[in-house]
């Protein structure tokens, strides 16, 4: 029973921003879905020999996801953080993404082979993340801030597609049929929370979640995916915890606590095996973050590990 999980797609995705790495090109995602042999069933009732899709995060770029796979007859459930929908802010994850692309940017102005998979670039995105994953409200804005402050960077727009999800589109979203699922409250990572704390983010998110869109909400996602809740809050989940880890075998781990299968590096791989796909891309894209520019970057660069 693989359980997929992605991040979302980006109409406009280029193989070389880190911000983009989390997403997948729309047309690789449409592609996907089009050369599926089955249907994906609701995640809470996918049998042994049955698919299910989720998407993690309260983006545009996931929401557009959602529809995508409602718009060609799959269940999909879509976990999502109610503070980023009411506060209309960015994930600091976006944040650090744009920065580490702007810091790319600069770089290569003297180095031309300058990028994100730099190890240098790799290591200071994972130990920014490391600081600040578990902060929250103000403590959290101001680390990020501080971060750009340090390296020199404006607070930067944030393109649309990874923008907040709006009210209009959660709309949009319960209309068509998708599943919402419960991501904790904004996102801070919980290995630092006590269960008290953790079941307080839970049920804080379930109850807005709730009253948001009129679904009952009975799956949670573990922000960042890695860490099992203890016992004692995952006795009182409504429905399945699940995770995305990837040193950890998919499928079921124990009774209500399931491990999600990443499909975004494949999404990826199987749209840059399909050559007659290119001749779909149309030619008055921008250039720089173009289709073709992209896909020509891809078959240059092969594929390369997360950060
Ligand atoms: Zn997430």
């Amino acid at each position: 029973m693989p359980i997929h999980v992605f991040h979302g797609v980006l109409a406009d995705w280029s193989v070389d921003s880190r911000l983009d790495r989390l997403y997948v090109p729309t047309v690789a995602f449409s592609g996907f879905l089009d050369r599926l042999t089955s249907r994906y069933v609701p995640a809470e009732s996918c049998g042994p020999d049955d698919i299910a899709l989720t998407i993690d995060d309260s983006t545009m770029a996931a929401a557009e996801a959602a529809l995508l796979a409602r718009g060609r007859g799959h269940d999909v459930t879509l976990f999502l953080n109610p503070h980023q929908i009411i506060a209309q802010t960015p994930y600091f994850f976006t944040i650090l993404g744009i920065a580490i692309d702007r810091l790319v940017e600069r770089a290569r102005k003297t180095d031309p082979r300058a990028s994100w998979r730099s190890p240098h670039f790799l290591q200071l995105r994972q130990e920014t993340r490391a600081q600040i994953a578990a902060l929250d409200g103000p403590a959290l804005d101001g680390a990020m801030r501080a971060f750009l402050e340090r390296w020199d960077l404006d607070w930067p727009d944030v393109p649309a597609g990874v923008r907040a999800i709006d009210p209009q589109t959660l709309s949009r979203l319960t209309s068509a049929g998708v599943q919402i699922g419960n991501h904790g409250w904004s996102h801070t990572d919980i290995a630092a929370m006590s269960p008290d704390q953790l079941w307080n983010d839970i049920s804080m998110a379930q109850r807005w979640l709730e009253d948001a869109t009129s679904q009952r909400i009975t799956s949670y996602a573990v922000p960042f995916g890695l860490v099992t809740p203890p016992p004692e809050v995952l006795t009182r989940l409504p429905g399945t915890c699940m995770l995305v880890d990837g040193t950890r075998p998919v499928g079921p781990l124990a009774p209500d606590l399931v491990n999600r299968l990443d499909i975004t590096d494949d999404i990826v791989a199987r749209a840059r095996l399909r050559q007659p796909w290119f001749g779909a891309v149309p030619r008055s894209q921008p250039e720089r973050r173009g289709w073709r520019v992209a896909m020509k970057q891809l078959l240059r660069g092969g594929r390369s590990r997360r950060g």
